[in-house]
């Protein structure tokens, strides 16, 4: 995955080296961009993911504070946000695809 996403940086800028066109340099920066943030977004679902199987799926879908320990039902104690605890698994479930990975931490209670 890395690896397709460092290749095009890599080309544009062995181009940019070889043809001296500054052109090269505005697209290896677009690209270098373009690459930080799609490794940001993987590195901000991986946390994501990690906190949500420690958790079980009990964790505030605004705010991402654990809420296992919590009432079914209330409010989030770090944001405020309203919430029913099978409807947020469910939110979960259903957003990030996690069923199998919260079958496979086990209780699903
Ligand atoms: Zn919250």
């Amino acid at each position: 995955m890395g690896v397709l996403l460092i290749l095009p940086c890599v080309t544009a800028l062995v181009l940019w080296f070889v043809l001296k066109d500054p052109k090269f340099s505005r697209i290896m920066i677009l690209m270098l961009l373009a690459n930080i943030a799609t490794f940001y977004q993987l590195y901000q679902f991986k946390r994501v993911k990690r906190l949500l199987i420690e958790h079980n799926g009990k964790v505030c879908g605004n705010c991402l504070f654990p809420l296992d320990g919590l009432d079914d039902e209330g409010v989030c104690p770090e944001c405020g946000h309203p919430y029913e605890i099978n409807q947020t698994i469910e939110d979960w479930r259903h957003d990030l695809a996690l069923q199998q990975l919260l079958d496979k931490g086990g209780s699903a209670s």
